[in-house]
């Protein structure tokens, strides 16, 4: 089954590079570069799992990650945050936005692949509460 991914990312290069590689790796890719095209594309067809770039410009991008949360329909969705500050701070934010992994940028391609079969397959379990 192929797998759609949306992408989330302002710079054109690193949009690109992060598309060509799941292309490759035989997933279908979306993209959009701000929170406007990401919600639009959310709601037109929700893809099985996010990449999102959490600074888009002047835009935060882990809003959308926060919004995606609250959304019934679109919760489930496994949300990885691809982040040039690896800071304790940073990663707090991110986690606290709603967010299922973190990697840094420049992104390593293996941590992606690993972390895109762990929150893919994740995704198809039942939801399993801690403790119970
Ligand atoms: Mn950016």
């Amino acid at each position: 089954m192929t797998r759609r991914i949306l992408v989330v990312e302002d710079n054109e290069l690193s949009r690109e590079l992060l598309c060509d590689w799941l292309e490759a790796e035989d997933y279908r890719v979306a993209s959009a570069t701000n929170l406007e095209q990401a919600f639009a594309a959310m709601q037109e067809m929700p893809p099985d799992a996010v990449l999102l770039d959490v600074q888009l410009g002047v835009q935060d991008g882990l809003s959308i990650a926060a919004w995606i949360r609250k959304q019934s329909t679109l919760s489930h969705i496994p949300v990885i945050a691809v982040t040039a500050h690896a800071m304790v701070t940073e990663q707090e934010r991110i986690f606290l936005a709603g967010c299922n992994a973190c990697i840094s940028k420049p992104v390593d391609f293996k941590l992606l692949r690993q972390q895109l079969d762990q929150w893919l397959v994740s995704a198809l379990s039942p939801i399993v509460i801690p403790g119970e």
